[in-house]
């Protein structure tokens, strides 16, 4: 049952919460931290390699991400407890997950874990960037996208081994709680070797840790490669789901906002891809996640039903800006936008009974299972 929430004039529930939050962020004043130190897993403001999250009501995890402009802050109220304020009022108490001493790790050679793969809600493992990605050579990355400008910043994330991977999911299983892989890396021009690099990875995986050790599921996020067969090698290795991101549906927006992929692969040789996975693995083993918010809501749901009514999985994420990725005619939507999306999402999900991945008080940004986990009530206020 999703409860409900006032806030200001507004009626709000914790998935509406969820996109204004990743939207918005919310200011995080060290008091915060000190306040609940060891006894939950929350990392300092001024960790530049953790990632942290808040769980709502109702096993919702949401992305904490600082904003110090924010009119949404965590705060400790009367009896020291973390809660949620809005606008200096206060709205609900909030949780974390268990504290781990994930963020204190580093592989063999010194790289720290969570410059590798970050945790996130109650046990996804995140690999956020494997390998680098190669727009950044030809200059055509995608303006959404934190950890290019992570590593164009001087970040220099660390490039991990497959035996870094293998160790740090090992570690993840055995004392972090996680259920859930994600594996996610730089586009390669070259297709093939991308394919080629995860099936390697996944058999790393399973020589040293088992994948059958994993709980819930392990997925790559990968380029969508020219000939479509290559994408059996990783199957072959043991991934649970294949995702290639459209992250937009309209074409002229795609190039705006993705120009790599418009001009190098295209959405046609995606979606080339994604209907062999499913024609070939079945439904629900091939997604592909949009970022909600830049574009038209109708264009987006047109892509998100032609994706669904060929059994693959239209997955939705809420846009978090980077710097200097809004002007006037971009800007983030508002939550009739979110409302509307999660409905036809829900009513997608169950039209074409698809299962998207996750678990519950999981990703930090995609609103996939918390819409599927709610999808009848949601169906209902129709
Ligand atoms: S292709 Fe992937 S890694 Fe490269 S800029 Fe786009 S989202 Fe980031």
């Amino acid at each position: 049952m999703l409860e409900t929430y006032d806030l200001g004039e507004e009626r709000v529930d914790a998935l509406d919460l969820k996109c204004m939050l990743v939207s918005a962020g919310m200011r995080y004043p060290e008091r915060v931290y000190t306040a609940v130190e060891g006894k939950v897993r929350l990392e300092s403001p001024f960790n530049p390699f953790a990632c942290n999250c808040v769980i709502l009501p109702g096993e919702v995890a949401v992305h904490l991400h600082q904003n110090d402009a924010s009119p949404f802050a965590l705060d400790l109220d009367a009896n020291g407890d973390v809660c949620l304020l809005h606008n200096g009022e206060y709205v609900f108490p909030v949780s974390f997950p268990p504290p781990t001493d994930y963020y204190t790790q580093q592989t063999g050679d010194g790289k720290p874990y969570g410059g590798i793969a970050v945790l996130e809600g109650n046990g996804v493992l995140a690999f956020f960037y494997l390998w680098k990605c190669e727009y950044i050579k030809t200059n055509e990355t995608c303006t959404f996208c934190f950890q290019v400008m992570a590593d164009m910043a001087g970040f220099d994330l660390p490039s991990p081994t497959h035996e870094d991977v293998a160790e740090i999911i090992e570690y993840g299983i055995d004392h972090a709680g996680v259920k859930e892989i994600q594996l996610t890396a730089g586009t390669k021009f070259a297709g093939q070797r991308e394919c080629a690099q995860y099936a390697e990875l996944l058999r790393t995986i399973d020589r040293r840790v088992g994948l059958d050790r994993i709980p819930s599921e392990i997925y790559c996020y990968m380029t969508a490669p020219r000939d479509p067969q290559w994408i059996d090698q990783v199957f072959d290795a043991g991934a649970d789901r294949v995702a290639h991101d459209l992250h937009v549906w309209n074409r002229d927006l795609h190039a705006r906002f993705a120009p790599g992929h418009a001009r190098n692969i295209g959405r046609d040789a995606q979606l080339r891809a994604l209907e062999y996975i499913a024609e070939k693995f079945g439904p629900n083993k091939a997604f592909s996640a949009f970022v909600a918010g830049l574009e038209p809501l109708d264009s987006m749901i047109v892509g998100a039903e032609y994706l669904a009514s060929r059994g693959i999985v239209p997955a939705f994420s809420v846009w978090m800006p980077t710097p200097g990725s809004t002007d006037g005619e971009t800007k983030p939507p508002g939550l009739d936008y979110y409302r509307q999306a999660r409905q036809e999402f829900a009513r997608l999900y169950k039209q074409y009974n698809l299962n998207p991945p996750g678990i519950p008080a999981g990703s930090h940004v995609s609103l996939c299972r918390d819409i599927y986990r709610n999808m009848d009530e949601l169906l209902a206020l129709v």
